[in-house]
């Protein structure tokens, strides 16, 4: 018998590795991209043929289904011949979770949070399976779900990161647990709407049933109407008290609520600022509603360090603390993290690189209460002056390592210097991860 033909459009990270699954497990691998072989950055896995978009859209009924590469508009050509040819068009992640070995799921989305949530939820399945099974955070985290789906046994769990953009083209999945952190107007270039792009986010749960749970913030207006269409078993998190099953935050300490069982933890020890409790809630009401124990969510968040270049503490210089937010590459995320850290007026504030055009004025307030000085760095610093200049003194530095020099001559003992710039690395910087690495560096070198 010959082999089903599948198409995998788009030959990103997780397009390759879903042309590998899909090879072991048989399949004849079709693989379309705009790019020519040559110009792809990664070899092709052994079996797979690549075919230019022209081709696919020729071919296009021979194949029994296909798979979408997330960042796909649905208005390709490829997907609109997929579609009058009554081929089926899965995401990566719906097509990896149908291979594996194991049923144990977890998936964590929403607009923000999703890497943080992820990482400590790994780290308390890891704790919580010691070696008897192992837990695979992927997806988004950086890990493609068909990897980790290949290496899985039938013990081990696989902990999701998953867009809108993956769950939209999900439709047959079932998470035991899955968490939405928040939903607030994002991508909606890409999903038309911000009605359809909670409709994506709501896939999540559309595939569970009574014995799997839903975790979802009770503080979002959003959720608590999606709350309504859960088939499984809800659970909120707040960071107010409340009645009912789930996880509150109430002074230093997180109280829960599950399955009849009552126990409080401390507040993770590393990780600051409310948004980091609600992310800490929704990893753990995950991990305890598929077996982790209270003890195992209690050692993981007294180890958990966060995430790089996540509001990531670097190092005391002459009782100055130094943070590398690096991934703040807007205006939001610069604005959580002054929450996170703002206490009084002592922070030094590094913003600048590519301006993302939106306006920075959201920043105002917080900085008015927070900040001694913003040093202004990169393209977007004649923007950001112009508009910041009356809610605080302005140092204007040209890059970061400048900045971090001024910053360690002009601050006194007790003060934080926050890299935190709101904009985007790409002109001085390959991305935030290398602009985040590079403050580190230097601050480490910087001397007494
Ligand atoms: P994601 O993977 O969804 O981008 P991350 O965990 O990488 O989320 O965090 C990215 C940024 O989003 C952080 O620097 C922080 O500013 C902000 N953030 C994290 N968690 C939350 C949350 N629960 N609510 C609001 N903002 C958050």
């Amino acid at each position: 018998m010959s082999k089903q033909k599948v198409l995998v459009l788009g030959a990103g990270k997780s397009g390759l590795a879903c042309a590998k699954l899909l090879g072991l497990k048989g399949f004849q691998v079709f693989i379309s991209d705009k790019k020519s072989a040559k110009e792809l950055s990664k070899p092709l896995p052994g079996n797979a043929a690549l075919i230019s978009e022209k081709e696919a859209v020729l071919k296009a009924g021979i194949f029994s289904f296909s798979v979408k590469s997330p960042g796909l508009p649905n208005s390709h050509p490829v997907l609109e011949a997929l579609r009058k040819n009554k081929v089926p068009v899965k995401s990566e992640i719906e097509t990896a979770f149908s291979f594996s070995k194991t049923a144990n799921l977890i998936m964590i989305t929403g607009t923000n949070g999703k890497t943080t949530t992820t990482a400590l939820c790994e780290l308390i399945m890891k704790e919580t399976l010691k070696g008897k099974a192992k837990a695979y955070a992927c997806g988004n985290i950086g890990y493609p779900v068909s990897e980790a789906a290949l290496k899985a046994g039938k013990d081990d769990f696989l902990i999701a990161e998953v867009s809108s953009y993956q769950l939209e083209d999900s439709s047959n999945i079932s998470p035991r647990a899955c968490a939405i952190l928040n939903i607030t107007p994002d991508h909606i270039e890409h999903h038309g709407s911000f009605k359809a792009y909670v409709k994506a986010k709501e896939k999540i749960f559309a595939g569970q049933s009574g014995k799997d749970f839903c975790i979802l913030n009770r503080n979002d207006k959003n959720l608590l109407s999606s709350a309504k269409k859960c088939k499984s078993q809800v659970l909120f998190f707040s960071i107010k008290p409340f009645k009912g099953p789930g996880a509150f935050l109430s002074g230093e300490k997180l109280f829960f609520n599950i399955g009849g069982e009552k126990f409080t933890i401390p507040k993770p020890a590393f990780i600051k600022g409310l948004h980091n409790m609600e992310n800490a809630m929704a990893a753990a009401l995950c991990a305890i509603s598929c077996g982790a124990r209270p003890a195992a969510v209690k050692k993981a968040f007294a180890v958990f360090k966060g995430v790089e270049h996540r509001i990531e503490f670097v190092r005391q210089i002459n009782g100055v603390s130094y943070y590398n937010d690096s991934k703040a590459t807007n205006v939001d995320s610069t604005l959580v993290a002054l929450k996170a850290l703002g206490k009084r007026k002592n922070i030094w504030l590094i913003l600048g690189g590519r301006d993302k055009m939106a306006p920075y004025s959201p920043l105002v307030p917080l900085i008015k209460k927070y900040v001694k000085a913003v040093l202004t760095v990169g393209e977007a610093a004649p923007i950001i002056e112009k508009s910041l200049h009356k809610a605080a003194e302005i140092i204007p530095s040209g890059d970061i390592f400048k900045a971090c020099d001024k910053i360690k001559d002009l601050s006194e003992p007790g003060d934080i210097a926050l890299l935190s710039p709101a904009c985007a690395s790409y002109d001085q910087f390959e991305n935030f991860e290398q602009r985040g690495k590079k403050f580190k560096e230097y601050v480490l070198r910087l001397k007494k």
